[in-house]
């Protein structure tokens, strides 16, 4: 019978953030240590398990060993052919090809940075960690950035020394799924965590010198928590003073334990009128901090809604307040456009030729102020 401690080759989870895609994927973890968040179903059904130490050394080397070939046909004069690649493959099993894959996107994205999955790389030993690290700075010290999800709970067990030697041995950047620091969000979607367990993880990656983002959830606690959501979320970022604040709002996929608790009445969802009114909530509030806002992701309502703290609040705030301030039949245009992925800003609504796009949208769904809700909650089902 195989043991669970066989190497069974190079792996790769299922997500990274979207500024990761040039980066090298190393699995230190599978799946998520806690999976039970009622708004994610990522991991729902996978068991999570930690991978020895000595299997990221041999992934490690496997990649080390693919770069040095690609490299070595890329030194030829002419460069690589495309027949070359094909070569390097030919006889290979599915998993060593996956590696070259990984290797060769990697090696053409300047082999500049690495992401750790899967959701909650520091919850291994610290020991464990720093070894990994180690051994991937000695095999490509090249490397400039260093990166993992981490979840606050397990951060806030971490000691401050320990945290600075992970630091020291190469992590310099930790992506946080914050989503709310109100307790009674955070308490109904089972985050596990609570405002001031996710304080003492912030400051905590802050002191050691990582750099860090937060990501806030807007909607996350529905039409009963949705001034919470703003307000302590706002208060616990100005404590935190993270490096990014990212905006991730809430989808509600069926599969989720979160759209049970829709269907049954337990969870009021917003719209987008009111989702855009926490946001603005939430940005007016931030104070004191010199955080870099960024919203780049697919169901944020507006993709524009990006830079620094204090100096561009102004500017950042505008569009929010400009689609607040529309007439709703303009708002409805906007909320059609933007959620069939026709406009990806408030301005494109003055583009004549996306606005009229828009507008067939609006009669082909038959989209009016009544149904848009539904509408919106359908079609952000598809960008999931
Ligand atoms: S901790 Fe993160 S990955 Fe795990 S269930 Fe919650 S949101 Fe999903």
């Amino acid at each position: 019978m195989k043991k669970c401690e066989d190497y069974e080759g190079f792996e790769l989870g299922p997500i990274r953030p979207p500024s990761e895609a040039q980066s090298l994927m190393l699995r230190i973890t599978r799946n998520c240590p806690w999976n039970k968040c009622t708004f994610c179903g990522l991991y729902k059904g996978q068991k999570f398990s930690i991978r020895p130490v000595k299997h990221l050394i041999k992934d490690i080397d496997t990649i080390h060993y693919f770069v040095e070939e690609i490299q070595a046909f890329m030194a030829q004069p002419g460069g690589a052919t495309q027949r070359q690649y094909m070569d390097l493959m030919a006889g290979r099993s599915e998993n060593e090809k996956m590696a070259l894959h990984t290797a060769l996107n990697w090696v053409q994205g300047g082999m500049q940075s690495i992401f750790l999955q899967d959701a909650n790389t520091l919850v291994i030993k610290p020991d464990d960690l720093i070894e990994i690290l180690n051994y991937a700075k000695k095999c490509f010290p090249q490397v400039q950035r260093i990166t993992s999800y981490a979840r606050s709970q397990t951060i806030a067990r971490i000691s401050d020394e320990d945290m600075v030697r992970i630091a020291e041995a190469g992590l310099n950047r930790i992506h946080i799924g914050l989503e709310s620091a109100s307790d009674d969000v955070l308490a109904f979607v089972k985050k596990g965590v609570d405002k001031a367990t996710h304080i003492i993880a912030g400051q905590k990656v802050k002191r050691a010198g990582i750099e860090l983002s937060e990501y806030f959830m807007p909607g996350l606690g529905g039409e009963a928590f949705s001034n919470e959501n703003a307000m302590e979320t706002a208060d616990a970022l100005n404590q935190i003073n993270p490096d990014f604040i990212r905006i991730r709002t809430l989808g509600l996929p069926e599969n989720i334990e979160l759209y049970k608790d829709f269907l049954s009445g337990a969870f009021a969802k917003l719209g987008d009128v009111p989702m855009a009114e926490e946001l603005l909530l939430l940005l007016d509030n931030l104070s004191g901090i010199t955080s870099t806002v960024k919203s780049d992701h697919i169901l944020n309502l507006f993709q524009e809604v990006e830079g620094r703290l204090p100096e561009d609040h102004e500017r950042m705030t505008a569009p929010i307040r400009t689609f607040l301030a529309m007439p709703p039949e303009e708002q409805l245009i906007y909320m059609v456009g933007r959620r069939t992925g026709i406009f990806s800003k408030l301005e494109d609504l003055h583009d004549s030729e996306l606005r009229n796009h828009a507008e067939k949208a609006r009669a082909a769904h038959r989209v009016t102020l009544d149904n848009v809700d539904d509408f919106t909650l359908e079609m952000m089902k598809q960008f999931i």
